[in-house]
């Protein structure tokens, strides 16, 4: 848990959340600006900075997160999908707790902006 994170809060219940999946090391919420007509986040419970604070204690977990991605992706009607981790403020990077954005229900172009 780190103090001042957003997620870490939506993950101790401070901040409410519209949550779609939650167990022991995960969490998934709808995002609250969403990029498309079904946007969610999938977070870890535990608090990594971004992609580049992953480290190789971590390789579990976040294989787990990405399985559990497509899994809902597919149980809320996304169709095809995109997965998306921001890294770093150039790459839209706003929040510093690592997630992996789930967007599905349209069609998408290549590349993104
Ligand atoms: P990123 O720009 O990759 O760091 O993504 C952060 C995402 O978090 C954005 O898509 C925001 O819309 C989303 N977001 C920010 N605050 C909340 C919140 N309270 N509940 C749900 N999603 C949020
Ligand atoms: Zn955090």
């Amino acid at each position: 848990m780190a103090n001042d994170c957003l997620f870490c809060k939506i993950i101790k219940g401070d901040i409410p959340a519209d949550k779609l999946y939650e167990d022991d090391e995960l969490l998934a919420f709808w995002d609250i600006s969403p990029q498309a007509p079904k946007h969610f986040l999938l977070i870890p419970k535990k608090h990594i900075n971004g992609p580049a604070g992953i480290t190789e204690a971590d390789a579990e977990l976040i294989g787990k997160l990405v399985k559990k991605g497509g899994e809902l992706a597919k149980e809320n009607g996304a169709g095809s999908y995109r997965l998306v981790f921001n890294e770093g403020l150039a790459a839209g990077q706003t929040v510093f707790h690592i997630h992996m954005h789930v967007l599905g229900g349209r069609a998408m172009t290549w590349p993104p902006g």
